[in-house]
């Protein structure tokens, strides 16, 4: 039998804090279960969901009947060290502050641009999530994953179709399982992961719910300039807008609904074409 939970609030299992109500959240606690829950969807018709942190996800207000699967309860890994490398194999619900924590612990280099990304080591695969010029496929050896039909797959990083936050699993499959390599290092590095932690602080919004950046930066020029150059820095919808101290950061004031997210995303996108010809491609993930 496995988990669930029914009439779940989905405003909890994001960070923006915007969303409806989950008719059942599933909460699978090994590879069996999860290749169960695709079975189900297979046979339902109804579309599996993974659900990780939610720092890149927005919902739809309403009732939602999806086959949602939370990694919450996947949070096992495992370290093998030798003389000069680390290889780390974590479940999809494995926390970034997890790995944090254990980069610090052995002095391991490769994470540390990566550190504080509000990320579970499935979204991070999904989204490709990267900062300060690194990807999480910089990093990635392997990824065990299960395809719509249940059948569970072994892929190495060059049989995995990823890009700029694109991976092919944003398309179809449920990462179960992801192995990461990383170099024992002579450079400080709980240092190095402080003082980025200090940056996103002073960049970033981190004192109000949002799910981080909301478009992608398009060829060659930042999201956020563009938004700020077209006057979007700080414009609202109601009580849901673009930060007043990162123009790309969607925030939620207080009791911000999906309608007006919508509304502030189609602003965007109308203004920023209409100034620069530029189409603006969502970053953050809907589910409707
Ligand atoms: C304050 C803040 C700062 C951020 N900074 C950055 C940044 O510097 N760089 C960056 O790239 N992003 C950043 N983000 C966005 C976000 O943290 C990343 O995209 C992160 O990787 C999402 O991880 P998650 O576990 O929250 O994924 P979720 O939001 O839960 O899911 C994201 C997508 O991945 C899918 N997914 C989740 N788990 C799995 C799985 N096991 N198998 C298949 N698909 C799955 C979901 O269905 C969804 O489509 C930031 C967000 C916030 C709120």
């Amino acid at each position: 039998m496995i988990d669930y939970e029914e009439n779940v609030d989905l405003s909890k299992l994001c960070t923006i804090r915007i969303g409806g109500t989950a008719k059942r959240v599933y909460f699978p606690k090994s590879v069996e279960d999860i290749i169960q829950l695709l079975k189900i969807s297979q046979d339902s018709g109804k579309k599996i969901i993974p659900l990780g942190v939610g720092s890149n996800t927005v919902f739809r207000d309403g009732i939602l009947d999806h086959l949602f699967v939370s990694t919450s309860k996947l949070k096992r890994y495992e370290i093998e060290r030798s003389e000069d490398h680390a290889v780390i194999t974590a479940e999809a619900g494995v926390s970034f502050k997890t790995l944090v924590s254990l980069v610090k612990r052995y002095n391991l280099e490769g994470f540390e641009n990566l550190s504080g990304i509000p990320a579970s080591v499935g979204g991070a695969v999904a989204m490709n999530a990267g900062a300060f010029g690194s990807e999480i496929f910089d990093i990635v050896e392997q990824v065990e994953w299960i395809d719509s039909e249940g059948k569970l797959t072994v892929s190495s990083k060059d049989e995995i179709d990823y890009g700029y936050r694109y991976t092919q699993f944003q398309k179809e499959g449920f990462i179960y399982r992801v192995k990461i390599k990383l170099r024992k290092s002579k450079r400080n590095i709980p240092q190095i992961i402080k003082e980025h932690l200090k940056e996103r602080n002073i960049k970033q919004p981190l004192d109000l719910p949002t799910s981080g950046s909301t478009f992608k930066n398009p060829d060659g020029i930042s999201a956020g300039y563009l938004l700020d150059k077209a006057g979007l820095k700080g414009f609202r919808v109601g009580d849901v807008g673009f930060s007043e101290k990162h123009a790309n950061f969607t925030v939620n004031y207080g009791h911000g609904s999906y309608d007006q997210l919508k509304k502030l995303l189609e602003t965007a996108e109308k203004l920023v074409g209409e100034y620069f010809g530029i189409k603006l491609e969502k970053e953050i993930r809907i589910v409707e």
